[in-house]
C-alpha cells in the first residue's frame, strides 16, 4: 500500500509548525548556569534542547600534545540516549564524531587560541532533546560557553540550517522537515568577518536557490546573533546586581 506523503506546507504558505517560510522557531538562550564548567550555556530552539559546557583555558595533559604557540580545542557533540524518539545508543556514532569535529571547526576561527600556547580548552555539547538543528543550535550555545569562560573572542557564532520543503526555501527546519523535505543547508555565520565557519548541504538546490539560502541563513543567523548578545548581557546584569548586593552587604 502507498504512503501518502503529508503536505509540509499548507495553502497559506504556513509549515507543519505554522511559521512562515523565514521564521525561526521560538528561542530561549541562557548563559551561566553550570558551577561547576568554566564556561556554560542552554538553549532551547523549538523542541531541540541542548546544554553546553566549556572548561579552560586548562594545563594540557599529556604536556607533550600541547602546542608551543596556541591553545589546542578539543569538541564533543553527544546526543543523550533519551534525546531522540527511538533510544540512542549512548556509544559514539560516526555522526556524532563527524559533528563534534565540524562544531570545532566552525568555533576555531573566532577563538584568540594564540593567547593560550600548552593549553587546552574543552567544549562539551550534550543534547538533551533532539528536534533538528541541532548542530547548529550546539555551535550557537558553544560560542556563548566560550564566551561565559572569558575565553577571548574575536566575535560570536550564529548558526541556522536553511532548507528545502514542498520546492520552497525555509529557515530553521525542525526534525520533520529535515527528514521529509528536499535539502538542509547548516550554516554557522561569523558577522564580524561576515564569513561563514560551517557550510554543509544535504539533498539538492538549484544554483539561484543556493544563493537565496545562503542570504535567507545569513539574516537568519543575525537575528540569532541579536539573541546571544542579549543572552551575554543578562547574564553579565546578574553578575554586576549580586556583585553590589554583596558589596551592599559588606557595609552593612
Ligand atoms: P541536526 O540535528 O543538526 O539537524 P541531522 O540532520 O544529522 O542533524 O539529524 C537530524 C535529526 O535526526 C536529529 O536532530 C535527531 O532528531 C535525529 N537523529 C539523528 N541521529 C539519530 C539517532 N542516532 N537516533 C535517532 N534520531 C536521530
Amino acid at each position: 500500500m502507498e504512503t501518502v506523503k503529508r503536505k509540509l506546507i499548507d495553502e497559506n504558505g504556513l509549515r507543519v509548525d505554522g511559521r512562515r517560510p523565514d521564521e525561526l522557531r521560538p528561542i530561549k538562550m541562557k548563559v551561566g548556569l553550570l558551577a561547576n564548567a568554566d564556561g556554560s550555556a542552554y538553549i532551547e530552539q523549538g523542541k531541540s534542547k541542548i546544554i553546553v559546557a566549556v572548561y579552560g583555558p586548562r594545563e594540557v595533559h599529556p604536556k607533550h600534545i600541547g602546542l608551543p604557540d596556541r591553545a589546542i580545542i578539543r569538541c564533543r557533540y553527544h546526543m543523550a540516549p533519551f534525546s531522540t524518539t527511538e533510544r540512542k545508543s549512548p556509544a559514539p556514532s560516526r555522526r556524532e564524531i563527524e559533528l563534534s569535529k565540524i562544531i570545532r571547526e566552525a568555533l576555531e576561527p573566532v577563538i584568540f587560541s594564540e593567547y593560550y600556547p600548552r593549553s587546552m580548552i574543552d567544549i562539551f555539547i550534550e543534547v538533551l532533546q533532539s528536534d533538528g538543528g541541532t548542530r547548529c543550535a550546539g555551535i550557537t550555545a558553544a560560542s556563548l560557553a566560550l564566551a561565559d569562560a572569558g575565553i577571548p573572542l574575536k566575535d560570536l557564532v550564529a548558526a541556522c540550517a536553511v532548507g528545502k520543503v514542498d520546492g520552497q526555501l525555509v529557515v530553521d527546519l525542525n526534525d520533520e522537515e529535515d527528514k521529509e523535505g528536499e535539502a538542509d543547508m547548516p550554516l554557522a555565520y561569523i558577522p564580524a568577518f561576515n564569513a561563514a565557519s560551517l557550510l554543509q548541504m544535504d539533498g539538492q538546490l538549484t544554483e539561484e536557490e543556493f544563493f537565496k539560502a545562503l542570504e535567507m541563513g545569513k539574516k537568519a543567523c543575525l537575528k540569532i546573533y541579536e539573541m546571544q548578545k542579549q543572552a551575554l548581557k543578562e547574564r553579565y546584569l546578574k553578575i554586576k546586581e549580586s556583585v553590589e548586593a554583596g558589596e551592599e552587604n559588606q557595609e552593612a
